[in-house]
């Protein structure tokens, strides 16, 4: 990532040189003090028995995952949580020393090697993959048992085993060699949802797997259950740790969780006016002219499409900020620019920095605007971002 000195956006952009002008055509600034202030806000409001597990999946959703993961360490959490071996790698090349739980599912011998030598912590999800870690590790003789993490599919039916085979489960992990049993987990399907009926059967059917596991004589070392929408939602879901993506990227899963504790959005994209020209009444703009000129109107063309990450289906629907004003985009979106009216600030000039996602001023456009008009979550609108993007540290 690259880093800058705060920002407040003039101060940025006079700083940009003629290189700088043309290579940052569009880019995303990452606040890590609104970061730093997501993960202390998210800390107070847990008890001390529960750590924090920040996700940082995905590149954390697309904002950068080691600079992500550093300071969230730095400013209380103490998990990290990813998908994937090689995420899980990057962070340790990266120099995080973090204990890092993969979520998803690992299976083959060089993901079980990968475990063992970067000091990953995996999720085992049926008897089956405990067989197969256990033998991996055993035919390697490697020396010390590994932290696993049990996970119990109590409804989400994505990972996991039965919450009724719990107790079985648990046992055989318990008695093979190599593996250490480090915490028993599981996922919430509707924590997100004003209605709370589902998520409460399935904090049920969580404690009747506690207490199945308690009755064979186990004491489980360590349990979690809630994402981010369930930290927001009830301290009774929290346990001994949260595992937490969405909250500490400013962002709340639902509407109705904006009270719990205050957060700020951390990404913020911004791109570049590229060309500004005024175009004739009933001229056609963009790819299959979806957009036709009313009347004269002042057009300036932006250096970011849907191979950065601002989705086609965008297209004549978004408002972007410059000089803290709201204009329309119009047009079709393309693949490398798009065309915004801005008839309204006629002397905009190129070079002038555009702000897709984020704030200007008074002025305000977040993930969840986008999501609502695409009938999606914001989860995968900031997912989407690509890495041609640089990355830009804001501090
Ligand atoms: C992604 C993920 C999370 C984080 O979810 P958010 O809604 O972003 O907080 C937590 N737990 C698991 C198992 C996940 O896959």
């Amino acid at each position: 990532m690259l880093s800058r000195k705060q920002s407040p956006s003039v101060a940025f952009d006079q700083q940009c040189d003629t290189y700088a002008w043309f290579s940052q055509r569009a880019w995303v600034e990452i606040d890590l003090e609104a970061l730093a202030y997501n993960v202390q806000q998210l800390v107070k409001f847990l008890s001390p028995r529960t750590q924090l597990m920040a996700v940082v999946k995905a590149d954390a959703y697309g904002h950068g995952a080691v600079t992500v993961a550093q300071t969230a360490l730095q400013s209380g959490a103490s998990w990290l949580g990813v998908a994937t071996v090689p995420e899980a790698i990057q962070l340790r090349e990266g120099g995080i020393k973090a204990p890092i739980l993969i979520l998803g599912a690992t299976h083959t011998p060089e993901q079980i090697h990968a475990i063992a030598h970067w000091q990953l912590q995996p999720t085992l999800c049926s008897p089956k993959q405990a067989l197969v870690f256990s033998n991996t590790l055993e035919a390697i003789n490697y020396s010390s048992p590994i932290p696993v993490h049990i996970k119990l599919d109590t409804g989400m039916s994505r990972l996991g085993t039965n919450w009724q085979q719990a107790a079985e489960f648990v046992q055989l992990v318990q008695r093979l060699p190599h593996l250490h049993i480090a915490s028993i987990y599981s996922h919430l399907a509707t924590a997100d949802s004003a209605d709370a009926t589902v998520m409460q059967e399935q904090h049920r059917r969580f404690e009747e797997a506690i207490a199945q596991i308690r009755a064979v004589g186990i004491e489980p070392p360590c349990l979690h259950l809630a994402n981010s929408a369930a930290t927001l939602a009830d301290p009774a879901l929290h346990y001994d740790i949260v595992r937490v993506g969405l909250a500490v990227y400013g962002l709340y899963p639902a509407p109705h969780l904006q009270n719990a504790i205050d957060l700020k959005p951390v990404l913020q994209v911004k791109a570049r006016v590229t060309q500004v020209k005024t175009i004739a009444p009933k001229t056609g703009v963009s790819y299959g002219h979806q957009f036709i000129a009313p009347c004269e109107l002042r057009l300036a063309v932006v250096g970011i499409g849907y191979a950065d990450g601002v989705p086609r289906n965008l297209s004549n629907k978004i408002q972007v900020l410059i000089r803290g004003q709201r204009v329309p985009q119009i047009g079709t979106i393309t693949m490398d620019q798009l065309m915004l009216d801005v008839s309204s600030i006629p002397d905009i000039q190129e070079g002038e920095v555009v702000t897709l996602l984020g704030e200007q001023g008074k002025e305000k456009i977040s993930a969840d605007d986008w999501a609502e008009k695409l009938d999606t979550i914001s989860w995968e609108i900031l997912c989407g971002f690509k890495h041609r993007l640089p990355r830009v540290a804001v501090v």
